[in-house]
């Protein structure tokens, strides 16, 4: 018998167990040194294997060619939200923004500090409950990027497929709620970033992906931690590095490639994602937040006819050991967030509880 509990959180969220097996008897000893994970340099030998080899992993994984880099920083996704119009976006410059969320509304305010900001699209009208078609797309005449987050984490909204700006506009992604939970064509992206925390590993660590001939023409004039091209050239150790959460990014990594890799984990969540789905639309009692056309396999949000029986609900899931279902605060009701490393089993046993739920309460 497990003593571990269903953990629905948005983020920091579940890891896979093998990852935290493995991880555990690495904290006292790495590799037999007689040094523990915490402990040893990340100039040293053993650390620099397991650097050379997540990035090699995340190459493998994603396709990721050659003349992309692939950075681990600090700061989380919102410094991605400052450092990506700090380096791209100029004063006179504008940038375009699919406004499709909490996230995305971050990202502007950020990017209004260095330059111009043109909203693409919006679905604040309808409190984010899905994604814009494109036919609605206002694009402007020559944008330094654009810039879009592919998985609305707090609405469960999620793109289908990236939006495709003008041609020769460098596009960036914030995919801290999806990365790697399906296959993605780099090669149509300017940047990719995303905090590690709810599909890649701990909090602390941010993965980019950046294209390098895109850094070479960043704004040259920024404080050195604050440049692409300080990471780039330095492999993302021109300061210390979060070695421990690369380690552990790095063990996550080779155990989507044991899963099967994006192709096997995209269909895995579509799996996991559909029985809930199914019964939000046959129920009578519950309802999905988000257009049908535009759910996230990331994050589920659904709520019941009243908010007391919302807060029964997510006490008496706790109670069930079903943690974390809480929606956010801007949404209300209930949130399922079911990354790459939730197990499908999980899924299952929340529906089960739903069907009694409703019956007990209709
Ligand atoms: C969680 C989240 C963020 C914020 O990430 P931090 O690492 O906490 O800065 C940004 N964007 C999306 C889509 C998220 O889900």
């Amino acid at each position: 018998m497990s003593d571990r509990i269903y953990n629905f959180s948005p983020g920091p969220a579940v890891m896979p167990e093998e990852v935290i097996k493995k991880t555990q008897p690495a904290l006292w000893n790495l590799n037999g040194s007689g040094i523990g994970l915490m402990e040893c340099s990340h100039r040293g030998a053993d650390f620099l294997a397991i650097y050379k080899e997540a990035e090699a992993t995340a190459r493998k994984l994603a396709g990721i060619p050659d003349d992309y880099a692939v950075l681990f920083l600090q700061g989380g996704a919102s410094l991605q939200f400052t450092m990506v119009p700090m380096n791209f976006l100029t004063k006179d410059g504008t940038a375009d923004y699919l406004v499709t969320g909490a996230w995305s509304q971050k990202a502007v305010k950020e990017a209004k500090l260095f330059g111009k900001v043109n909203p693409v699209c919006s679905s604040e009208n309808e409190n984010f409950s899905y994604i814009p078609a494109i036919d609605t797309f206002r694009w402007s005449s020559a944008p330094a990027y654009a810039h879009f987050t592919s998985n609305n984490t707090i609405f469960g909204t999620q793109f289908r497929t990236e939006p495709v700006p003008p041609a020769g506009v460098p596009l960036v992604v914030d995919a801290s709620s999806d990365i790697f939970s399906r296959p993605i064509d780099v090669t149509k992206y300017g940047l990719i970033y995303a905090g590690a925390q709810k599909n890649l590993g701990p909090s602390g660590v941010t993965l980019v992906i950046v294209r390098k001939d895109w850094v070479a023409k960043a704004n040259p004039g920024l404080p050195t931690m604050l440049q692409y091209k300080t990471h780039m050239e330095n492999e993302s150790m021109y300061n210390t590095p979060p070695t421990t959460g690369i380690f552990v990014l790095n063990e996550v990594l080779k155990w989507i490639d044991g899963q099967g890799g994006l192709g096997a984990m995209n269909q895995k969540n579509q799996d996991k994602a559909r029985p809930l789905y199914e019964f939000l639309d046959n129920s009578k009692f519950f309802r999905g937040t988000a257009r049908p056309d535009s759910r996230s396999l990331m994050n589920v949000c659904f709520r019941a006819p009243t908010e007391a029986q919302e807060s029964d609900f997510i006490k008496q899931a706790t109670k069930r050991g079903l943690n974390g279902l809480k929606g956010h605060r801007s949404v209300g009701g209930m949130r399922a967030s079911i990354y790459n490393a939730f197990p499908k089993k999980g899924v299952d046993e929340l529906v089960t509880f739903m069907k009694e739920f409703e019956r007990a309460n209709q």
